[in-house]
């Protein structure tokens, strides 16, 4: 009896510790796989992003009435926080979902601001472009260079 009584303890103790580890949920699920391109891609230059140093939160929500595809919020007290606006995030292709993505964790994570500067071609230079001045050509083949002025600039 006493046996019985010390595996129930056991038990519930290693149930409670599971239950107490599991961290809270921050990533939607659909955003997982960018999160994780953009702590590999940053990898591939050097440069470590941690999610569990410095957590980012990312959530799809539909802003129907705001005609930004995404945003950052930074939050110093618990961690920063990208929105997708699932208003665009549907008719996005992976390339154009990775390039959003990858923007907002520019700001929220690399700490990066806008920059509009072109190229010859009137090209952005840089993936962290406002949409104001002028549109990038992020693509299978541009992919790299764009990848590395967004992690080594
Ligand atoms: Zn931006």
């Amino acid at each position: 009896m006493k046996h019985r009584f010390g595996s129930v303890v056991f038990l519930l103790c290693l149930i409670m510790s599971l239950h107490c580890s599991k961290e809270p949920d921050l990533v939607d699920a659909e955003l997982r796989i960018y999160l994780e391109r953009f702590s590999e891609e940053a990898a591939v230059r050097g440069i470590e992003v941690d999610y569990k140093t410095e957590p980012v939160e990312a959530r799809i929500e539909l802003h129907e009435r705001d005609v930004q595809l995404g945003w950052c919020n930074y939050d110093f007290e618990t961690q920063n926080m990208i929105t997708i606006n699932n208003l665009f995030w549907p008719i996005l292709n992976d390339f154009e979902k990775e390039k959003l993505v990858f923007h907002e964790l520019g700001h929220c994570v690399l700490y990066r601001t806008h920059l509009d500067e072109q190229d010859q071609a009137g090209l952005c230079k840089s993936i962290m472009h406002s949409g104001q001045a002028c549109a990038d050509n992020y693509s299978v083949n541009t992919r790299e260079r764009y990848l590395d002025e967004l992690f080594l600039r």
